[in-house]
């Protein structure tokens, strides 16, 4: 039998668009088996997620995902978390606050600068910074949402219990020399596995999986969906995930 498995999307418990049940009833009628939902920072969306995939006999797999100062795109995903683990929610909660302040203080500027809100967060980062640019508004405050570090990320994911992944390499834009030393520090902080399945790596799956086998890393892989306008990706491609 073809197993179907995504092991990241996204519900608007963070920035997806759609609940977690539209989600999982989507993926219920595409006949998935292994499902894990990563919402950005939050694991809110896990308890009806599981009792939805328990009800349906789904496999499921807890999963976050947390955004990391170390580099842009940088994001570290979590799966198979103890979910009450006081080190994970105090990293949840303060990414949280930390979220909020953000955006308090963009919304500060934004009005300042009577910027239409609803209209500016539709835009994707490059656009909205391109936009705050010719509307000669600085645009740094963009990047000042404090975030954890991946090794603070990594290692609160090892002391819940789970295992922590580096998502999407390909969108660090590194290349295979800069990438493999990056990988060897991040395995000194109890890196676990390799997302070598997005759509961002299409037709380049390979060079990833050979990478998470020299590190000796686990290779995951999932679509990346933030709607219930599932990314295709999952769908087209046999995604090998070692789990
Ligand atoms: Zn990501
Ligand atoms: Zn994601």
């Amino acid at each position: 039998m073809r197993i179907k498995k995504d092991l990241h999307f996204h519900t608007n418990m963070s920035d997806g668009s759609n609940s977690p049940y539209d989600m999982f009833m989507t993926y219920f009628k595409k006949n998935y088996n292994v499902l894990s939902v990563t919402d950005h920072g939050c694991i809110d969306a896990i308890p009806i997620m599981s009792q939805l995939c328990a009800q349906h006999n789904i496999k499921f797999i807890n999963g976050i995902e947390i955004s990391t100062d170390d580099y842009p795109n940088m994001h570290i995903l979590g799966y198979s978390f103890d979910e009450t683990s006081p080190a994970l929610l105090d990293l949840i909660k303060t990414i949280k606050h930390n979220r909020r302040v953000f955006l308090k203080k963009a919304m500060k500027i934004l009005s300042l600068h009577k910027i239409d809100a609803e209209h500016f967060w539709a835009l994707e980062k490059d656009e909205s910074i391109e936009f705050l640019y010719e509307n000669n508004v600085p645009s740094d405050f963009l990047y000042n949402c404090e975030k954890p570090s991946a090794m603070q990320a990594i290692e609160v994911i090892n002391e819940s219990g789970g295992v922590a992944v580096l998502a999407h390499p390909s969108k660090l834009g590194f290349s295979i020399y800069t990438l493999r030393n990056i990988l060897k520090k991040l395995k000194t902080y109890g890196l676990k596995g390799l997302e070598c399945y997005h759509p961002s790596q299409q037709g380049k799956e390979d060079k990833y999986v050979r990478l998470s086998r020299e590190f000796d890393l686990i290779v995951t892989g999932g679509s990346d969906s933030h709607s219930i306008d599932l990314h295709n990706y999952t769908e087209h491609y046999q995604i090998e995930i070692i789990f």
